[in-house]
């Protein structure tokens, strides 16, 4: 598949979409409580979305039940909201997307409940930290395996995983699009990145080792070994200087 590139018309709207998925994502983070459950936290997600005239990205999306993946702990991505409950000391990821004119937005982030344990800390912030060592690199004339490479490199370097199976991805008139953008690789490989390209660059990190298995309900992605996992990401515009975060938000 080709890669896509937006026009200036095009960027704008995806700019509206990225600003209510990143409202959405907040709302999201500040449903975060002790007792609370995954399916409250999505239906907050949903109210939200559609409030906004905008339609949840992830609902129904190859079958899943939910506006929002909620991945809890040793859970990486893909969590079904439901029953779950949050308790105090658990980190929570939000993945959410909505589309709204025809475009879509996407974003991810892993936060605490409450007090949380000084590794598991460590792990959010080193996630969120690979995301922008890899956009350092997003600028046009690169190359996408530019990203990847400075992602994985900062990520080992703290002592843990890049997880392979999953991958960031062009975003557009379609949720996913071309091209898959690795959180690992080679430097000066890949296609070359052009203005108007617009990813999401989407670090999934394992605090212990990079295995993963998918639960019997199709969807959770969890650690093999049980250890924690985090997941950050934000909707990319390439540009000749600095990328624009789309999913723009003052808590990102
Ligand atoms: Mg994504």
């Amino acid at each position: 598949m080709p890669i896509i590139v937006k026009s200036p018309r095009e960027i704008e709207l995806m700019r509206q979409a990225g600003k209510i998925t990143a409202q959405a994502r907040t709302i999201a983070r500040q449903a975060i409580r002790d007792g609370v459950t995954t399916g409250e936290i999505d239906k907050e997600v949903y109210d939200f979305i559609t409030k906004s005239g905008a339609t949840p990205s992830f609902l129904n999306y190859g079958g899943f039940p939910g506006s929002a993946c909620i991945s809890v702990n040793e859970e990486l991505i893909h969590g079904i909201p439901g029953d779950r409950v949050v308790r105090k000391g658990d980190i929570v990821s939000v993945d959410v997307g909505a589309k709204i004119h025809g475009y879509h937005g996407d974003c991810a982030g892993t936060y605490p409940c409450g007090e949380v344990s000084a590794e598991a800390k460590r792990l959010m912030e080193v996630t969120r930290q690979s995301f922008f060592e890899g956009i350092k690199y997003a600028k046009a004339g690169n190359r996408l395996g530019d990203i990847g490479a400075a992602i994985q490199e900062y990520v080992e370097k703290q002592g843990y995983s890049i997880v392979r199976e999953y991958v960031g991805h062009g975003v557009g008139a379609d949720l996913h699009e071309s091209p898959e953008v690795p959180n690992y690789g080679r430097a000066g490989h890949g296609p070359r990145l052009v203005k108007g390209m617009t990813i999401a660059v989407e670090p999934m990190v394992n605090a212990g080792s990079a295995a993963i298995r998918v639960l019997d309900n199709e969807w959770t992605v969890v650690t093999v070994d049980g250890k924690l996992a985090a997941h950050y990401e934000n909707t990319i515009c390439i540009t000749d200087g600095e990328p624009e975060i789309l999913t723009m938000a003052d808590d990102i």
